[in-house]
């Protein structure tokens, strides 16, 4: 299909009248025919969640864009597939990433309006744990600075609101209605959708070997083929330490393993009914979502949910075992049957995913040290970055265009962990 034709196909859909299997046949269809061109302003090395959004960034803003994916856009061997990905505005990490959130919220809007389809569903998250617990105390912190929105629910409310969860008395219960799930594959799908409409130049199945600056031009060699650009902007996930120099050991890449259950009572969990939740159990820390339709979402079918656990099995993301363990299943099987009693009966489908963890658990967002400004690294987003990718994309066109951001990011530098 030529770019005429797939703007004009494409331009006036709506959720309805396209699904995602159509959008994913036409982008990628779309992508084969891109015209070879061999100089861009900006090279976006890795297009899943960062990269698209960054793709769609550049592009809105009119710059020639290069995105190389080295799998299809979508796929299951990084850190964005598994149907919804938590976002909240409360932050429990740290009160320095609201103003981002903020940001990413709009942003999020911007790209429904844009496209007639929806990508976050605000469902509200509820948040359990102990009473002094380090996370939920932050959540508070946040709600406060920044006038979010958080209520305080007494054990008798939340009996009668979420009767789906058995818990200790003692816990608190904390809910935050402006919160919710994204759809991670659809978001990245509109993302490339938007960027090639914008007239970025999108390739799959294109593995970056390696690149080079020299005499500020930086020089990609893929397995198809040498581009050239001004910048560069790296968003390789998991495979960042592999492209990105000296930061390897840095960034620990773990198997994170995530489960899709029936439940015993099917109806009492289903979106409109149940919410989206986190619960902190001593150093666990759990979460998951209602059960989405398949009509609308595709599947896993199932109620999701997941340990959250940067401390889990180191691996290679080329090498990744994709076998789950039984070890795996019956830690979210325990979860379960203590505090949601109706909420297991049979293990419908289990996966993996993986995360790319910072020393510190927070993202490194910069420019790569020794490149001036010519080299853009966003990586270490350490199982919690989902939800700002549609501002990581604004801040990285930023600083490759402007050579920096009004958004706060020093807390995210690349220097922080030494040289
Ligand atoms: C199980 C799980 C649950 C999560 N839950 C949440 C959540 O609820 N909320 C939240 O906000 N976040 C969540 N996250 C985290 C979030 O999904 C990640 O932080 C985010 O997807 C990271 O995006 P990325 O762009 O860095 O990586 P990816 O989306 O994996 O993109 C990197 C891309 O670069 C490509 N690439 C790499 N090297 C090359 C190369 N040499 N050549 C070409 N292409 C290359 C890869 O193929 C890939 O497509 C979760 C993550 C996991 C694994």
């Amino acid at each position: 299909m030529k770019r005429r034709d797939f703007i004009i196909r494409t331009a006036g859909a709506t959720a309805a009248s396209l699904s995602y299997s159509k959008l994913y046949a036409d982008i990628n269809k779309e992508i084969e025919s891109t015209a070879d061109q061999t100089h861009y302003d900006v090279i976006v090395l890795g297009v899943g969640s960062m990269g698209s959004s960054t793709c769609y960034h550049l592009s809105k803003k009119g710059y020639k864009v290069l995105g190389l994916e080295q799998f299809d856009i979508p796929h299951e061997q990084g850190s964005h597939s598994g149907q919804s990905r938590l976002i909240r505005k409360a932050y429990g990490e740290t009160s320095d990433y609201v103003p981002l959130l903020e940001r990413a919220y709009e942003n999020w809007k911007t790209l429904e309006s844009e496209t007639g389809s929806q990508v976050y569903y605000k469902t509200g998250i509820v948040y359990f744990g102990a009473a002094n617990d380090p996370f939920l105390a932050t959540v508070k912190q946040s709600s406060s600075k920044y006038n979010i929105e958080v209520n305080t629910l007494t054990s008798e409310e939340c009996n009668h609101k979420y009767p789906q969860f058995k818990l200790p008395s003692e816990f608190q219960r904390l809910e935050e209605p402006d919160a919710g799930l994204l759809t991670p594959e659809r978001s990245i799908l509109l993302f490339v959708q938007q960027a090639i409409l914008k007239g970025a130049v999108i390739r799959t199945k294109e593995k970056v070997l390696e690149w080079k600056r020299e005499n500020g031009t930086v020089t990609v060699k893929t397995n198809r083929g040498t581009y050239q650009a001004n910048k560069l902007v790296i968003t390789a996930g998991p495979w960042a330490g592999k492209m990105i120099p000296g930061l390897a050991p840095k960034l620990k890449i773990t198997r994170q393993a995530l489960a899709w259950v029936k439940p015993k009572k099917w109806d009492n969990f289903i979106l409109g009914k149940f919410p989206c939740w986190i619960l902190e159990n001593n150093e666990y820390d759990f979460y998951g979502f209602p059960i989405l339709p398949v009509g609308n979402f595709g599947g896993p079918l199932g109620l999701k949910l997941a340990l959250h656990y940067p401390g889990g099995e180191i691996t290679d993301p080329d090498a990744v075992n994709r076998n789950t363990k039984e070890s795996d299943e019956n830690v979210l099987i325990q979860f379960l049957n203590q505090f949601m009693p109706d909420g297991y009966e049979n293990t419908l489908v289990m996966k993996t995913c993986l995360y790319t963890n910072s020393p510190d658990q927070n993202f490194i967002l910069d420019y790569l040290p020794g490149f001036d400004k010519d080299v853009i690294i966003a990586t270490g987003f350490s199982g919690h970055g989902f939800k700002f990718a549609s501002v990581i994309g604004e801040v990285m066109a930023d600083l490759a265009i402007n050579g920096s951001t009004h958004m706060p990011i020093d807390f995210l530098n690349a220097q922080r962990f030494g040289s």
